[in-house]
């Protein structure tokens, strides 16, 4: 037997229409506001597709892009303007940052009840606390998808390949939040194949092309993969997941694609999040 597919297309579009029918009821437009800082070419396409979705949904969403050798003072200050500005309800600070800037510095400053991206301190707290929360877009997708498959969370081995602070950690806070027993691998775990073996849930977020092999998973496994890399193949430059797709659909239960697995979900988990914390700021 082969896997099902999980098909994050489908589950944003699904998402992002009740986000679209709940901001139609409203007598008022939610507003995103986007920084950009400098010209990273992959950090433009991403701003400009968070910008357009928005404006899709019905979303206020404008993007504030500033140059590349702005201070950091100066971003401070402009971060306090919008966290002042009452009609923005949130603001996302597209990262990487120029490297003489302190993202730390940057990410504290924004408002905790506009940080649609989950990031700051506070709310990263909330999350591990089990608090109501503004959580972290990728991660809150990945519940979502794993949710899709109707596999109960509760009970469940799950095994998170990754500790990053935007990914691998909120990970593992929301699926302990849901019940499962839940183990992090990462660069240090020294045999990693055993440790994936036991994942009834597999969630990979690595950046490493294919690192997770269909002879480590569990027979039936939910796999999730957030994994983003580019490679050369055939003369052509294909994007693969974290996770060896081909070989492993013949040995999960579940498995997202690359692309159109985790992906569309961030955007529309985003959007979900600035119409969340609208409602929260009024209340
Ligand atoms: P990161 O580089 O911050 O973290 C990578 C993690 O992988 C680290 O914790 C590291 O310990 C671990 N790791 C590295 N090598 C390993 C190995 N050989 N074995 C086990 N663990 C290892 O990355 P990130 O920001 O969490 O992103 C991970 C991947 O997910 C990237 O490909 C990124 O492009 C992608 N991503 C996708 C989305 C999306 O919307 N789909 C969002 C964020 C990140």
């Amino acid at each position: 037997v082969t896997a099902r597919i999980i098909d994050g297309r489908a589950i944003a579009r699904s998402i992002e229409e009740e986000v679209r029918a709940e901001i139609e009821r409203l007598r008022f437009r939610p507003g995103l506001t986007a920084i950009r800082v400098g010209s990273d070419p992959a950090s433009e396409i991403y701003v400009r597709n968070k910008a357009k979705k928005a404006h899709q949904l019905g979303l206020r969403g404008d993007e504030r892009i500033l140059p590349d050798s702005i201070t950091e003072r100066d971003l401070l200050d402009e971060v306090q303007r919008l966290n002042e500005d009452a009609d923005i309800d949130g603001i996302l600070v597209q990262l990487p940052l120029p490297k003489h800037i302190d993202s730390r510095k940057i990410i504290d400053a924004v408002d905790p009840a506009k940080d649609v991206d989950g990031f700051h301190p506070m709310n990263v707290g909330r999350l591990h606390l089990g608090r109501e929360v503004l959580a972290p877009c990728t991660p809150a997708g990945c519940v979502r998808l794993i949710e899709s498959t109707g596999v109960p969370i509760e009970g469940k081995h799950a095994v998170i390949v990754g500790r990053s602070d935007i990914v691998g950690k909120p990970m593992a806070a929301l699926l302990l939040q849901r019940n499962a027993t839940v183990t992090v691998a990462h660069s240090r775990t020294p045999d990693l194949a055993a440790v994936v073996k036991q994942g009834d849930i597999v969630v990979a977020a690595v950046g490493k092309p294919r690192l997770i092999q269909a002879e480590m998973l569990k027979r039936g496994a939910v796999v999730i993969d957030v994994g983003i890399n580019r490679i050369p193949e055939n003369n052509r430059s294909v994007l693969v997941g974290d996770v060896d797709f081909g070989h492993a659909r013949e040995v999960a239960g579940w498995i997202t694609p690359v692309p159109g697995g985790v992906g569309p979900m961030t955007i529309a988990m985003l959007m979900r999040n600035t119409l969340t914390a609208a409602m929260w700021r009024r209340r």
